[in-house]
């Protein structure tokens, strides 16, 4: 993929960059070892004065980053400045809580013949980051400000689309006061990937992105015997049961299906609802879907801007074709628009079997697969009859059911009346092919820590 930025919105390519060179990436690793072997002498309570100095600077600009994210993604303006506002609270989050989630442990000593024992966390070393596009700051934030607490540094492999925001974001954590090469965007391709990992220098990785990258890095990882972090997609349940309030979980669905244009991993993709209450959340879900205003992004009443890409929108527009084609019916939306803009409408399809793509592919865009059903039984069997599990709603105000929602929904996170959001005070991640491990709390932090068992005699 050429590394440039392509305004969605016209499709204009507006910036190009050069691949860096095999000197380049070398010289660029071996500062970031070095920035390791500094950073890793600091405080936590120097790391966390640089780590609020990046959130002051991130909030000064934040209109400046809001507009370049727009430009090289497309997602509102809106929400991109959201986006840079929540980087800054969790920068803020780990400059508070580092201290008190990398304080020593201590473990029952007489039980282990000792005078004391404890488990220490220590860094690693430099972290292979491969990032997506979707939330070009926030993907990157949710990993780097964790592990420049802990006394890593980061190596930046962004998504090819948005070389700008990378950059940016390496100048702002330079500016903040992180030593040269604690933090550092390397513009490359998906192909580098391999040698860097291959690096003795670099001690993990982490991914967030689609499973064939995932499985591609998990298996180089393998053979280097490097740890990793896979945050790979979800095609996450909302499951929709009588007692719910309808009215609500349709509004919350019509957000959770179409924030971030509805290229998000943990949006409500499949909407699983009781028979019961089906052609209620049915017409209220389509009604709410089809008044979103589709547009500019940078355009204050615009609730859908354009799909990052046009390879995005093409795939998007695939799987309801495929699913038209074998028979489901469409509520709202389902037309490729013509004219400039990858742009897609909000879509409800219903009637699908698994015959069709939609029933078990995730899919990257405004569109909703609609399912009913007549049990909690069936609602979970559905909910659960996907490959992936990272996050799962439910809508029930029977206490009851909500337990076993909070049981039974095989997924990495199950929010119950209110839709999957990452917090960086509760761990983010998923299992089955979603990936493994964890981001954010204090899971995402000790991920990439030497969970050091020290025992004195
Ligand atoms: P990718 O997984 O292709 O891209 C994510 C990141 O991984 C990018 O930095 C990309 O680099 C890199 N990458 C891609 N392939 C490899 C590889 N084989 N080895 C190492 N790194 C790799 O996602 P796409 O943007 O192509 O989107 C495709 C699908 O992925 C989406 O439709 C969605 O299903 C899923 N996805 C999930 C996301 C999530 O938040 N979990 C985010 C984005 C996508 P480069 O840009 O240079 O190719």
């Amino acid at each position: 993929m050429t590394i440039a930025t392509t305004n969605p919105l016209t499709g204009q390519v507006l910036k190009t960059y050069e691949p860096m060179s095999d000197e380049q990436l070398s010289g660029a690793i071996e500062r970031a070892d070095l920035a390791y072997q500094q950073l890793r002498g600091t405080t936590i309570e120097q790391r966390g004065q640089w780590l609020t100095a990046a959130a002051d600077l991130m909030e000064a600009e934040r209109d400046d980053i809001g507009r370049l994210m727009t430009t090289e993604m497309g997602k509102t303006y809106a929400a991109a400045k959201a986006e840079v506002s929540k980087c800054a609270a969790a920068c803020r989050f780990y400059a508070a809580r580092a201290a008190e989630f990398l304080a020593d442990v201590p473990a029952d000593a007489t039980a282990v013949s000792a005078t004391r024992a404890f488990v220490r966390y220590q860094p690693i070393g430099p972290v292979l980051a491969v990032m997506p596009w979707n939330f070009p700051l926030w993907q990157v934030v949710r990993f780097a400000a964790p592990a420049l607490m802990a006394g890593n540094t980061g190596l930046l492999k962004h998504a090819s689309n948005v070389p700008q925001t990378a950059l940016l974001l390496e100048d702002v954590i330079r500016r903040a006061g992180f030593p040269e090469g604690a933090f550092t965007t390397l513009l490359v391709g998906s192909e580098a990937v391999e040698q860097i990992l291959a690096d003795p220098r670099v001690r993990a990785a982490t991914l967030t992105g689609s499973e064939p990258a995932g499985r591609s890095i998990a298996q180089i990882a393998g053979r280097e015997l490097k740890k990793t972090v896979l945050e790979l997609g979800g095609s996450d349940p909302f499951v929709v049961m009588p007692s719910a309030d309808v009215e609500l979980a349709a509004e919350v669905a019509t957000t959770a299906r179409c924030q971030n244009n509805g290229q998000s991993c943990i949006a409500a993709k499949r909407f699983i609802v009781h028979t019961d209450v089906y052609e209620a959340f049915a017409e209220a879900f389509a009604h709410r879907m089809s008044a979103l205003r589709v547009g500019d992004p940078m355009d204050a009443d615009t609730d859908v801007g354009p799909l990052a890409s046009e390879r995005g929108r093409d795939e998007v527009d695939a799987q309801v074709r495929d699913a038209v084609d074998k028979g489901a019916t469409v509520l709202c939306g389902g037309e490729k628009p013509t004219g400039e803009g990858w742009f897609y409408p909000p879509t409800v399809v219903t009637d699908l079997d698994r015959s069709m793509r939609m029933w078990d592919e995730e899919v990257f865009g405004p569109v909703a697969g609609l399912y009913r059903v007549s049990s909690y039984d069936e609602a979970i069997e559905v909910a659960n009859g996907t490959a992936f599990g990272l996050g799962s709603n439910a809508w029930t105000r029977d206490p009851q059911e909500q337990e076993r929602f909070a049981t039974d929904l095989v997924a990495g996170a199950v929010f119950i009346n209110g839709m999957t959001t990452s917090y960086p005070e509760l761990p983010f991640g998923g299992v089955k092919n979603s990936g493994y491990g964890r981001e954010l709390s204090a899971q995402g932090m000790h991920e990439f820590c030497n969970v050091k068992t020290v025992w004195i005699g």
